[in-house]
């Protein structure tokens, strides 16, 4: 999947263009074998249609030459001299316009009687029959010696019109009581034996005409002229005589669209073109296509890869479709390892089965409602995975669902994020933090060392002056009457009382300093105020500063981590103390501690002084580290305030009363999450879960 799409463009391109070479070259061959094929078929045609003509004319002709020679034969029956046979001979060449004239004549080859056609002048008008007889004796000579009826050879007879005929003579020996009695001798014109024989639909598209063998005409009929490309001869077989017919069509050779099937056939190679013009746009803008969509897709590759993001595809049985560099290279495996099995191999074997079941509930559920599961695609949620070399590390993972081109639900897309670095910075932070804290606490807790000499000081002098009272009574020469018991008990009860609340002095040093522990816990206000106390009143003893508490009953409800808000009390009650040590009035030296709760969400805490207020240069710095104005100050306090406060969701501001009902001082104010009473019945929830 990863191959290049366009490797090399040049390549595809030239074998793209062959292949369209080849197209159109076939194309065009195709189109020229159609159209000669087709012009081919026509002409074939046509002179298949010349040629049938030409057999059907034959045969007319021989037809008529036939039914001539038949009627002839039944002139010679009549007497010669006798009018009838003239009489019959006359409507003989009235009846068939072929015949011009009809003789009779002796042995001697004398003509006896002659009867010419009623349709012309007489044949032999102009020249005289004699000068014409050789061919009409050669005839003769012919049909005697095959004893039948013989054809001459044709001759041309020049007419007293100007014009002139072929005539051809049919010469049939007449028998009378066995033996020779002369010849019937018809003439015929050849022009009129090709009229009276073809039929008119023939002559109408054909130019008949009979020839000789040298090509010359020597009758025609039909019309005037033939187109001379599609010619048929026949040899028409007379006794004694053959003739040479001629069929010329009238049509010409086919012209490129000579009919409909070649117009068909231009008709669709034209469209085929346009078909193949719009093919090769169609093919053109589909390379656009597809060279946009490869570039998009290598953009997006480069994206992918790019990403330091895991990204993960699953279908709906959970097996892995897809991951990207990013994600390979946080668990260690490679792409085809991690598709290949049906358990990931970056599930920690230990956690496996939890993971299966966990896996097999989310992919039951199918992504019913979008909103819904952009919801929880958002807010994500950790696991833990497994690089190859077994190093177990957090992840974030959010999930959402893989919807294909038609829509369908196709499996699950997860991006992936390493946590490893982020808990490894976050767990930095914490301890650099903590150490801060420590050290803050050890550097208010060496402030407090001479308030703490001062303290332990009062117990221990009064440890002092009890033991030594006791030693007394307890001196030798002292008396040892009956109340110096009960004094001695009382002493050294006075001694332990002492000597206990030293140790609780002490003890809440102690418990200041070392407290760590991070948890959040809820709690009620006065809890965190009462725990301060002991410290707060040590340094208000000294400056005799009074303090005062306001809080509801009940008080409010907490949710915090105790120790570090501790401190955050324990360092405003300090800087308020210390705020009006000296610049205000004993008497006027209050402090006052409030908690009250602003919001269902919210109880706010306030530190009030009655102090000369905070000055603007000071203002702008006050919650940069290592801002003081104290001599042995750190300047940490309201930094590291500010910074737990934070660390609990609340807020850390101070607000200068100087200007405020006639009043002066400072008010340092924060909130803390209140525990609402689900939070409650949760952390309840929690408690039987673990007891059950
Ligand atoms: P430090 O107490 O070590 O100086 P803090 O961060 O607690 O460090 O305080 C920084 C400075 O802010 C103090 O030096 C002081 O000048 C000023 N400051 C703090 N609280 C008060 C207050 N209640 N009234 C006047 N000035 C204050």
């Amino acid at each position: 999947m990863n191959e290049p799409l366009s490797a090399s463009p040049a390549r595809p391109r030239s074998r793209r263009l062959a292949l369209w070479g080849a197209l159109v070259a076939l194309l065009v061959v195709a189109q020229s074998l159609l159209v000669y094929l087709t012009a081919n078929y026509e002409r074939v045609r046509a002179q298949e249609q010349v040629e049938a003509a030409a057999t059907a004319a034959a045969a007319d002709v021989r037809q008529t030459l036939s039914r001539q020679q038949q009627s002839l034969q039944a002139l010679q029956w009549n007497d010669p001299g006798a009018a009838p046979w003239r009489a019959e001979a006359a409507s003989l060449l009235h009846a068939r316009r072929e015949l011009m004239r009809v003789e009779r004549r002796d042995v001697a080859m004398r003509v006896v009687e002659a009867v010419d056609s009623p349709y012309q002048g007489p044949v032999f008008g102009r020249i005289a029959r004699e000068a014409i007889e050789v061919e009409a004796q050669l005839a003769c000579t012919g049909a005697q010696r095959l004893s039948a009826p013989t054809f001459s050879r044709s001759y041309f007879v020049p007419m007293s019109d100007g014009l002139g005929l072929e005539m051809i003579d049919l010469c049939i020996p007449v028998q009378r009581a066995g033996r020779a009695d002369g010849w019937v001798v018809a003439t015929l014109a050849l022009t009129r034996l090709l009229e009276e024989s073809v039929g008119a639909e023939t002559a109408r598209t054909h130019e008949l005409s009979f020839i000789e063998s040298d090509g010359a005409r020597l009758a025609r009929t039909g019309v005037r002229r033939g187109g001379g490309v599609f010619v048929a001869e026949r040899i028409i077989d007379l006794p004694g005589q053959s003739l040479q017919l001629r069929v010329d069509s009238t049509r010409g050779s086919p012209s490129l669209i000579p009919n409909l099937a070649v117009a068909l056939v231009l008709g669709l190679s034209l469209a085929l073109a346009v078909v193949v013009v719009l093919l090769v746009r169609d093919v053109r803008r589909r390379a656009a296509a597809e060279a946009r969509l490869a570039e998009t897709l290598a953009f997006r590759k480069a994206m992918e890869d790019s990403l330091v993001t895991g990204l993960r595809a699953r279908d709906l049985n959970g097996r892995i479709t897809h991951v990207n560099p990013a994600f390979c290279e946080m668990v260690g495996f490679s792409a085809d390892e991690l598709m290949a099995p049906a358990t990931p191999p970056y599930w920690p074997p230990e956690l496996a089965d939890e993971y299966a079941r966990r896996q097999s509930v989310r992919l039951g559920g199918a992504p019913t409602v979008p909103g819904r599961s952009v919801q929880e695609a958002r807010s994500g949620f950790e696991t833990i995975f497994m690089r190859r070399n077994g190093e177990r590390f957090p992840v974030l993972i959010f999930e959402a669902p893989l919807v294909d081109g038609q829509g369908r639900h196709a499996g699950w897309m997860s991006s992936v994020l390493d946590l490893s670095a982020q808990r490894r910075a976050e767990e930095l932070s914490r301890q650099q933090q903590e150490r801060l804290q420590a050290t803050a606490r050890l550097a208010t807790v060496g402030e407090m060392a001479s308030l703490l000499s001062h303290e332990l000081n009062q117990p221990l002098a009064a440890i002092a002056s009890y033991a030594a009272g006791s030693l007394n009574l307890l001196e030798p020469g002292a008396p040892a009457d009956a109340e110096t018991m009960p004094m001695l008990r009382q002493a050294a009860q006075r001694i332990a009382e002492q000597a206990e609340r030293a140790g609780r002095v002490i003890k809440s040093v102690h418990d200041f300093v070392r407290r760590r522990e991070q948890a959040r816990e809820a709690l009620r206000a006065d809890v965190l105020f009462d725990a301060v106390m002991p410290l707060v009143r040590l340094q208000a003893r000294k400056s005799g500063t009074r303090i005062e508490l306001e809080l509801p009953e009940p008080p409010p409800r907490v949710v915090c981590d105790r120790t570090m808000v501790e401190q955050v009390l324990l360092n405003l009650t300090r800087n308020g103390i210390q705020a009006m040590e000296g610049l205000t009035e004993p008497a006027q030296r209050v402090l006052t501690l409030k908690a009250w709760q602003t919001h269902p969400r919210w109880v706010s805490f306030s530190v009030i002084d009655r102090g000369p207020g905070i000055a603007d240069d000071v203002a702008a710095r006050l919650f940069t580290p290592f801002f003081t104005t104290r001599s042995e100050g750190m300047g940490l306090g309201l930094s590291l305030c500010r910074t737990v406060i934070e660390q609990h969701g609340g807020a850390l501001d101070f607000v200068n009363l100087a200007g405020i009902g006639g009043g002066r001082g400072t008010e340092f104010r924060f909130t803390l999450p209140a525990d609402s009473g689900d939070r409650a019945a949760r952390a309840a929830d929690r408690t039987a879960e673990a007891h059950g």
